[in-house]
């Protein structure tokens, strides 16, 4: 989840709590669409350049980014979330799932008839949702990701599916008014360091701790490709939920960008489907200097907002 951790956490500990909710560039979902910011930018430039698989959905948009390499966009909802199919020659690994608002195993099976893994690069909703029409499931063993796996209420996320979380109507076929994140179950629990075969294909379980106890990216060493989450994306790194842990994401980001010379793209969770692997340093720097007080910093309430260079930060507001 980019955004609305904080939406969660608000209905948690202030039920009352009306105050605009930001998305990317400090935009509520409202005033995008009154003014257009948000969803005038779809298709994102940054996809256009890749060519689009047709799939039997009108939710989904896929982008082939590599051979092999599927990215599964959900692009008319405000998480613009992103999955990516990854394609061996003997089965298939789907690297998140989406927010589960259409069915994905019928995309997912257009794309590929080999046997599918599911792994997530972490437990929040909107990279679970559609977890449970696939059979094969697998998860790390923390208490974070097993209290996740029971899915979430309607009242928990009754904003994802709100009006003004769309570019557009919702989905058809989508009963927003009842919508939750389901319950899903994992046939095989993984370890960090783990690799998973796919035939010519390896893919390597990283440890990334900091969004969620739980981060995990995916690194295809052999392809100089690194599958972020939420651990890196264009656009605000959110660091206000109790879940978030900035220390922990400094070192993992430490540890990234010392990937960088070794990778050819990074592919994020969220709004683009490509991103350079130098932007790895350059959040790993950042991050270094918010942590040492550094960036330009705006108090919001409970949070704050700090900005180092171009990298934007919304974080806890330090104890006085
Ligand atoms: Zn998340």
């Amino acid at each position: 989840m980019r955004h609305r951790v904080l939406v969660a956490a608000a209905a948690w500990w202030c039920v009352a709590c009306s105050a605009p909710r930001p998305e990317p560039g400090g935009e509520t979902p409202a005033t995008s669409a009154a003014t257009g910011t948000w969803c005038d930018k779809l298709p994102r430039v940054e996809n256009r350049g890749f060519a689009r698989v047709d799939v039997p959905s009108a939710w989904h948009e896929v982008y082939q980014v590599e051979p092999g390499v599927f990215a599964i966009t959900e692009p008319r909802q405000f998480q613009e979330a992103i999955s990516y199919l990854i394609v061996g020659d003997s089965s298939a690994v789907l690297f998140d799932s989406g927010i589960g608002l259409v069915p994905l195993a019928p995309v997912v099976k257009a794309l590929t008839a080999l046997p599918v893994r599911v792994l997530n690069s972490h437990s929040h909703f909107d990279h679970v949702g559609a977890n449970h029409e696939f059979d094969q499931v697998l998860a790390l063993d923390t208490p974070f990701t097993r209290a996740n796996e029971a899915g979430k209420p309607h009242e928990r996320i009754a904003d994802e599916v709100a009006p003004t979380a769309f570019c557009g109507a919702a989905p058809s076929g989508a009963d927003t008014a009842a919508f939750r994140s389901q319950p899903w179950q994992v046939t095989r629990r993984v370890k960090l360091g783990d690799t998973l075969a796919v035939g010519g294909r390896t893919l390597e379980i990283v440890a990334a701790p900091g969004h969620t106890p739980d981060a995990i990216v995916l690194l295809d060493r052999a392809n100089g490709l690194l599958f972020t989450g939420d651990t890196f994306y264009e656009s605000t790194l959110w660091f206000f939920a109790a879940e978030t842990d900035i220390g922990a994401y400094e070192q993992t980001m430490q540890r990234l960008a010392a990937l960088a010379p070794s990778l050819r793209r990074v592919l994020p969770a969220h709004n683009t489907v490509s991103a350079s692997p130098a932007r790895l340093q350059v959040v790993a720097d950042a991050v270094g200097e918010l942590r040492r007080g550094g960036g330009v910093r705006e108090v919001d309430g409970e949070r704050e907002r700090v900005t180092v260079g171009d990298v934007r930060f919304l974080v806890r507001r330090a104890a006085p």
